[in-house]
């Protein structure tokens, strides 16, 4: 049966993450934004203390065991303060996490997942490279196996929490011949610790937006992993990382859907705050539309996320709608960050007001995991038949829907 309502777990989860962000994160965000400051004690802390950095994960494994409906709500109501909170989500919890809990061994469960869902250990996804990111099968890292080894080598770039996390997931070849012919079954997953020699970071400080969130550059230069931190088979990476998207993407939908919502409130108080022409600016008619697109397009993203977030409930393959909720969702929040901004009007054009900080921070997931043109052609793709999903080896699992 359909149900649009949430459950009261759910709405607790709404609540504690309402009053913590009001008292620990509204306060600062502007400062930490201005500072490019990652306030790494107050947000990681507090989110490992609500249990937010294993939400979806099993309780055996550390995590909170909630429903994938949760980790939407968790990843809505952090980009409601600030975009940099739900990125850890999308890298830790969704694209790190999630993966590691369908395609992990026991053994790296144990060792990693546990610690990542408890919030000890923090855990990113590096993909992409200076010159491959929406084409993937162009990246350039490799890993030869060496006895009970895997020797890693090149480099990743805008990587979220790349001088924050203690393990990445990295995607490299493992076949150099697949390499060469761009098949992707010759790329390969692998754990990889910040402590393992020869693997080191950096910070990007030129960004623009989500300054608050830390990206960066990872450097592998001869980094010596253990063949148990192989995640899958040899040749599964590719499909690990796309995998991975699947999760990761749910939470950008998600987020960007709180983002809507935060660019509306704000313009709606602005909006009958500031007068001209002796009215209260929410008065006149265009500017009644662009509030009226905000609901819009906040109530239509939120059912695409919701829809996506049932079909993983169920165990069902999402990869489709999965896609059009992120692509729907990022390019409206784009669309409600602009209009904010022009509500607010000079106001909008300076850091008093948050809304300038929703039109820097709106653009990067538009950006990552899948640029808006790669969601058009994925979505025409499946119209046309010139795309489906095969099933994978390892699947999501199914969960009871929180009560
Ligand atoms: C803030 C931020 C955080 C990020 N975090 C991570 C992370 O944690 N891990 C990670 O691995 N990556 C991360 N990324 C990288 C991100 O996933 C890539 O930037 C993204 O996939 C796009 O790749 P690109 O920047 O190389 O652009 P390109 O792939 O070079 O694309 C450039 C332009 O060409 C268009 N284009 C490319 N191919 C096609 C095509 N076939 N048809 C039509 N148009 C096309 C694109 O849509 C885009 O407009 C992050 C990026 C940002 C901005």
């Amino acid at each position: 049966m359909l149900d649009f309502s949430l459950s009261d777990e759910h709405r607790l989860l709404e609540q504690s993450i309402r009053e913590w962000g009001a008292r620990d994160v509204a306060p600062y965000i502007r400062d930490n934004d201005r500072k490019h400051h990652f306030d790494r004690e107050r947000i990681l802390g507090g989110m490992a203390r609500l249990g937010l950095l294993g939400i979806s994960v099993p309780q055996e494994y550390g995590g909170a065991g909630m429903d994938y409906i949760a980790l939407g709500i968790a990843s809505e109501e952090l980009e409601y303060l600030d975009t940099s909170l739900r990125v850890i989500m999308s890298v830790h919890a969704g694209l790190n996490c999630l993966t590691l809990l369908a395609w992990g061994t026991e053994a790296q469960k144990q060792k990693y997942l546990v610690p990542q869902a408890q919030g000890t250990k923090i855990a990113g996804y590096g993909l992409t490279e200076p010159a491959a990111g929406s084409d993937a099968r162009g990246i350039q890292t490799t890993a030869i196996k060496k006895g009970d080894r895997y020797v890693l080598n090149g480099e990743k770039m805008w990587i979220s929490l790349a001088d924050v996390a203690d393990h990445v997931l990295v995607f490299a070849w493992t076949d150099q011949a697949k390499k060469k012919d761009r098949d992707p079954s010759g790329m390969s997953a692998f754990i990889v610790e910040r402590g393992f020699p020869g693997f080191s970071s950096g910070t990007l400080t030129q960004k623009w937006g989500i300054l608050a969130g830390n990206t960066g550059f990872l450097k592998l230069d001869e980094v010596d992993v253990p063949a148990e931190n192989l995640v899958g088979r040899e040749g599964e990476g590719f499909k690990i990382a796309m995998f991975a998207l699947d999760q990761g993407r749910f939470t950008v939908a998600a987020g960007a859907t709180g983002l809507i919502r935060a660019c509306r409130d704000a313009s709606v108080t602005y909006a009958k705050q500031r007068k001209t022409f002796g009215v209260e600016i929410g008065s006149h008619q265009l500017v009644k539309e662009m509030i009226a697109r905000m609901e819009s397009d906040y109530q239509a993203s939120r059912l695409l996320w919701l829809r996506s977030g049932w079909l993983k409930n169920a165990g069902r393959r999402n990869t489709r709608e999965t896609s059009l909720a992120k692509w729907f969702a990022t390019t409206a929040s784009e669309r409600a960050a602009g209009d904010a901004v022009e509500i607010h009007g000079a106001n909008g054009y300076s850091d008093e007001y948050p809304v300038g900080r929703f039109y820097r921070n709106c653009k990067g997931a538009v950006i990552y995991e899948g640029t808006r043109e790669i969601h058009t052609i994925m979505q025409a793709d499946y119209l046309l038949g010139y795309r489906e999903d095969r099933p994978s080896r390892c699947e999501l699992p199914a969960v009871e829907r929180a009560q």
